[in-house]
């Protein structure tokens, strides 16, 4: 699949759409998920065009991964949660939705599943001043 220079996160990263932004250097952006599957769901993205693993420079993912770390260790102090789960899906088949690579960085509770992927929207208040404490 060609990259869409469209794609909701491609926009984001232009700045044509707004975020909860949490972190921005030259080559990554973290932001709040808008559909959390917890509280405190954040996503990391390198900045450069690429829609999956595979068509991401490993540089990038690398740049991607530093930043996840950062973002991780924010999420564990804010939220004090007994585990995190950092994840990546490649193709619809596994669940990928947004078409620019993306880590999502998810706070986890025991005997807490996980919410379901991409289905309710966040109060934007909520969102604003989790990205706030997080940042
Ligand atoms: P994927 O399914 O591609 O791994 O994850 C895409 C994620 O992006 C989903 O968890 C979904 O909730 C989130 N998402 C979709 N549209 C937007 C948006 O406009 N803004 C933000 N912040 N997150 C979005």
């Amino acid at each position: 699949m060609a990259y869409d220079n469209d794609n909701i996160f491609a926009r984001i990263i232009r700045g044509e759409i707004p975020c909860h932004r949490i972190h921005e250097d030259v080559d990554t952006i973290a932001f709040m998920d808008i559909m959390p599957q917890a509280e405190g769901h954040a996503l990391v993205l390198p900045k450069i065009a690429g829609e999956d693993v595979f068509s991401t420079p490993p540089e990038s993912l690398a740049a991607a991964i530093r930043t996840a770390q950062l973002v991780a260790r924010a999420v564990k102090q804010v939220f004090a949660p007994p585990g995190i789960m950092i994840a990546q899906l490649n193709g619809q088949a596994a669940g990928q939705s947004v078409f620019h690579l993306h880590f999502h960085v998810i706070p986890r509770y025991a005997g807490k599943d996980l919410g379901i992927h991409a289905a309710a929207q966040a109060d934007p208040a909520k969102l604003a001043a989790q990205a706030e404490r997080l940042r």
